[in-house]
């Protein structure tokens, strides 16, 4: 067996916080499956040595997160095979030399991938075990299935039987293993007993002293960048003063350091610059800010406990990030979803609402009333947060890091570069 301490890098970006979330995840797990083991670790993003546009892929991420339309097309067009085909092409053309020469291959002895754009081009470059686990639920890339991998985690059933179905990976190489979220989230959940239950009410209320909240709260979180929330923070607060209801605002503001800001200072949000969709998307309810009233906005940076958040206040209102959903169900806190990335993350928003656990609106007006009912209703919420329950998964990783270990002491990669080389080598005889 194996007598180095084995070094495993993750290859990931900070696309979004749920890839580097899922890292840090798997890590943990890692370690916690193997406390006798040793290893080294590190978090490795390949693209900003790479060549125009994908050095570029971060600051690219922010914009299109931000401009759903174009990420629509994008998103569309580049998940078509014509499209996937020239772009492993170009990537591969303009980008290997350069990624050949890191010194992570030849450090790393298991590489895991936790981002789509990073499957194809390690998986020519090394032949060390290579695992890909899709951080995404619903739906997703097709650029994950890149097939030289050892073994492919997919988070649900609906990935499963798309992945085996389009036949992109082979089915013994799929392993149906949940998304994996930081260890934490189990950990609090354990400790709250069941949001409802005897023990969770009384942990929950020690959780918000300790986060100086006081009464029920509302939380809102727009993914690691912190998009699309400012219009339903300032119709939330509206309607719940409307109805006379008490609350607080938590609004995690993640990377967007403008909106924290604004929402620090009370400033209206910047006018759309689409005329047409100024008019034709105009609020119903007013989405300018209030100074006072009784209902508070608490904004806040970029956290590193949102579990503790989930803990403590009462509604989520975010957009379907897999994993702000994933955490979100294991902790038991009832949803309200407000927008999805189109193709990526529309997958998503099925999966809430077939669980019943939470709702989806994008209008300004129904979000705000939902929420506010949600707020009077502790009935309703208790429900939907069993709901929630039911299907939250905090071991995921757990599974993940179970199979790499075994798959790293038996030796076992699961590449089959062999059989592959006698391939070419058959074809290229026969064709001479
Ligand atoms: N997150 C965090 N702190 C913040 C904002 C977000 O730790 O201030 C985490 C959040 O808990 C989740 C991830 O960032 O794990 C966001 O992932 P998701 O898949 O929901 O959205 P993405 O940002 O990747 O689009």
């Amino acid at each position: 067996s194996p007598t180095k301490v084995p070094h495993i890098i993750f290859l990931s970006a900070d696309t979004g916080g749920g890839h580097r979330a899922s890292a840090l995840s798997l890590n943990a797990s890692l370690t916690a499956h193997h406390l006798s083991t040793p290893f080294t670790s590190e978090i490795v993003n390949i693209w900003p040595g790479g060549a125009w546009p994908y050095r570029d892929l971060v600051e690219a991420y922010v914009h299109l997160s931000r401009h759903p339309r174009q990420w629509k097309f994008l998103y569309h067009l580049s998940n078509t095979t014509p499209y996937l085909a020239w772009m492993n092409a170009d990537t591969v053309l303009r980008n290997i030399k350069r990624i050949r020469k890191m010194s992570c291959w030849t450090e790393a002895d298991i590489i895991v991938s936790v981002h789509p754009t990073m499957t194809n081009i390690p998986q020519i470059v090394s032949r060390k075990p290579f695992y890909t686990v899709i951080t995404d639920l619903g739906s997703c890339h097709a650029t994950w299935f890149s097939r030289r991998c050892s073994r492919m985690f997919v988070a649900s059933d609906k990935l499963y039987n798309k992945a085996r179905k389009r036949g992109w990976v082979r089915t013994e190489k799929l392993v149906r293993s949940g998304l994996p979220i930081r260890p934490v989230f189990g950990e609090e959940g354990e400790r709250m007993g069941g949001r409802y239950s005897e023990q969770g009410v009384k942990y929950r209320k020690e959780k918000k002293e300790k986060l100086g909240l006081e009464g029920d709260s509302v939380l809102f979180m727009g993914g690691g960048e912190g998009v699309g929330m400012e219009e339903y923070v300032w119709g939330v607060k509206r309607q719940m003063e409307a109805e006379g209801v008490k609350s607080q605002i938590v609004v995690v503001c993640g990377r967007n350091k403008d909106l924290h800001e604004r929402l620090s200072n009370s400033t209206p949000p910047p006018p759309k610059r689409n005329i047409l969709k100024r008019i034709l998307r105009r609020p119903k309810v007013e989405c300018e800010p209030e100074k006072g009233g009784s209902v508070e906005i608490i904004p806040l940076e970029f956290i590193d406990n949102p579990q503790e958040y989930m803990v403590a206040c009462d509604v989520l209102v975010t957009k379907a990030g897999p994993g702000t959903i994933a955490e979100a169900a294991s902790l038991g806190i009832p949803l309200m979803l407000t927008s999805f990335l189109p193709g990526q993350e529309s997958g998503n928003v099925d999966i809430v609402l077939e669980a019943s656990f939470g709702n989806f609106s994008t209008s300004v007006p129904e979000v705000s009333e939902l929420v506010t009912n949600l707020m009077r209703d502790g009935g309703l919420r208790a429900e939907m947060s069993r709901n929630g329950e039911k299907i939250g998964d905090a071991k995921a990783g757990e599974r993940i890091a179970e199979v790499i270990w075994e798959d790293y002491w038996k030796g076992r990669t699961g590449r089959d570069f062999g059989k592959r080389r006698r391939w070419f080598r058959e074809a290229w005889r026969r064709m001479r």
